[in-house]
């Protein structure tokens, strides 16, 4: 299969060929000729199958062809993420795609500042990539106009969902133009994506390529029992003696990257921490930093982590195990990308075998266990419970757990919308049945 037979036009096949790709992923050959078509897709694909391609090419190729020769430039495709690096990333996709297009774009997160956002918007664009958030912040302020969008792709929606985004998805689909084209992706299908999938789409056609909850083949995965107060000491052993030089590390929590992050770096090890409480400055610094290979040990937090799109990434470690076990399938799904090997390396101590098993269930498939040695578990050490993580707060608790402060602080802090980090909600909340209520 090669990229030429897919319908698309020269300019783009240019792009892609500047990329040096020489055939379409699965997702792409798939989803191309479809978009192109002007079909609704509903789409199983997970990041690193090619998507944000699968679904950039084609909305570029038909933005191009309807384009409007005068007049001022108004919003005719909205892409929303989930993650203010995610759409960072699929933001510099239309930009690399596009560069042989007369087409215009913009990303719009949080985090920075809103006024050079709104001059931009000001100026007139084709595509806008956003997150919910900040998104809604500039149509209350009435910096930004939906009525002319054509094509809406829901990225990583099933992630949207867990991080308590459906309220601004609903409010954000009221603003559009009833007549267009939806794109919605999403590596797994709960009934919460399915009821989405059918308020949303119109006749969609239906791609499953990333094999749902599975995780590439190509990814080895094993788990190594260690007690949890030797984790740190067995992260810097294996990074050192097998000389690893670029590591995804995972934790729970914010604090838990930030304090690993530190000791790591006093085990000599250069290692930056990226979550929601770092500026965006910081994120963006830390993520360069650890591509160039000047940082060799990155700490993330699951939400942070999300989408971040680091070619050829070698090894991840799962410093804690995720309390959702989906989130295992994602966070190792930054390995192994794009063709290559990639290895997922647990460190699973007593108190986790419960969530080791929830995700041996879902995977359908024990891992192997190879205990390091030196580090053999302490039998006498018995099972402690496991905080809840600082950073899954459901929207809906926030109020009842501010009750007692004064009313100022409230008053601020209802002011304030939650960036991702703190909008991570609750998954399981069911749809209200209104279409675009
Ligand atoms: P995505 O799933 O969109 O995050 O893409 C994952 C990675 O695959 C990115 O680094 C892309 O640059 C790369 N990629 C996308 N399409 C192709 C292709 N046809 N051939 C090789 N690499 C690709």
């Amino acid at each position: 299969m090669s990229f030429d037979t897919l319908g698309l036009s020269a300019e783009l096949l240019r792009a892609v060929a500047d990329q040096g790709y020489s055939e379409p992923t699965p997702v792409q050959s798939r989803a191309i000729p479809v978009i192109l078509q002007g079909k609704d897709l509903l789409a199983g694909a997970q990041t690193g199958t090619g998507k944000t391609a699968g679904f950039t090419l084609p909305l570029l190729q038909r933005l191009n062809a309807t384009a409007p020769d005068k007049g001022r430039r108004r919003v005719r495709a909205l892409i929303l993420t989930p993650t203010r690096e995610l759409a960072a990333q699929v933001a510099e996709s239309v930009d690399t795609y596009g560069k042989h297009l007369p087409l215009s774009s913009m990303v719009i997160f949080g985090g920075v500042k809103i006024n050079p956002q709104i001059a931009r918007l000001r100026a007139g664009v084709d595509i806008l990539v956003a997150t919910p958030g900040r998104l809604l912040d500039h149509v209350s302020q009435k910096t930004l106009d939906l009525s002319a969008v054509e094509i809406l792709v829901l990225d990583e929606a099933d992630r949207m969902l867990d991080m308590g985004f459906i309220r601004d998805i609903r409010k954000i689909l009221a603003l559009l133009p009833k007549r267009r084209q939806n794109l919605l992706f999403s590596a797994t299908y709960s009934n919460d994506i399915r009821q989405l999938a059918d308020k949303l789409l119109d006749r969609p056609v239906l791609i499953d390529v990333a094999l749902r909850n599975t995780p590439a083949e190509r990814v080895s995965q094993v788990i190594h029992p260690v007690d949890r107060e030797r984790k740190r000491e067995l992260l810097s052993f294996m990074v050192g003696s097998q000389n690893w030089r670029q590591v995804l590390v995972f934790t729970r929590t914010k604090h838990g990257a930030n304090r690993l992050s530190q000791q790591l770096e006093k085990d000599g090890i250069s290692s930056a921490a990226i979550h929601g409480n770092k500026s965006q400055g910081a994120r963006t610094r830390a993520l360069a930093d650890f591509k160039r290979g000047e940082v060799r040990v990155l700490v993330a937090t699951d939400i942070a982590a999300r989408g971040l799109d680091i070619d050829q990434l070698p090894h991840v470690v799962n410093y804690e195990l995720p309390n959702v076990p989906e989130d295992y399938v994602h966070r190792i799904g930054r390995t192994g990308r794009a063709g290559n090997e990639g290895q997922a390396v647990s460190l699973v101590c007593i108190d986790e075998h419960k969530l080791l098993g929830d995700i041996e269930r879902l995977l359908k498939r024990d891992l192997s266990r190879i205990v390091i040695p030196g580090y053999e578990p302490d039998p006498s050490i018995r099972a402690e419970p496991i905080k809840p993580r600082s950073n899954t707060r459901p929207r809906g608790q926030a109020k009842s757990l501010h009750n007692n402060r004064p009313a100022r602080v409230k008053a601020k802090e209802n002011k304030r919308r939650p960036g991702p980090e703190k909008a991570k909600g609750n998954s399981r909340r069911p749809l209200q049945s209104s279409r675009h209520a």
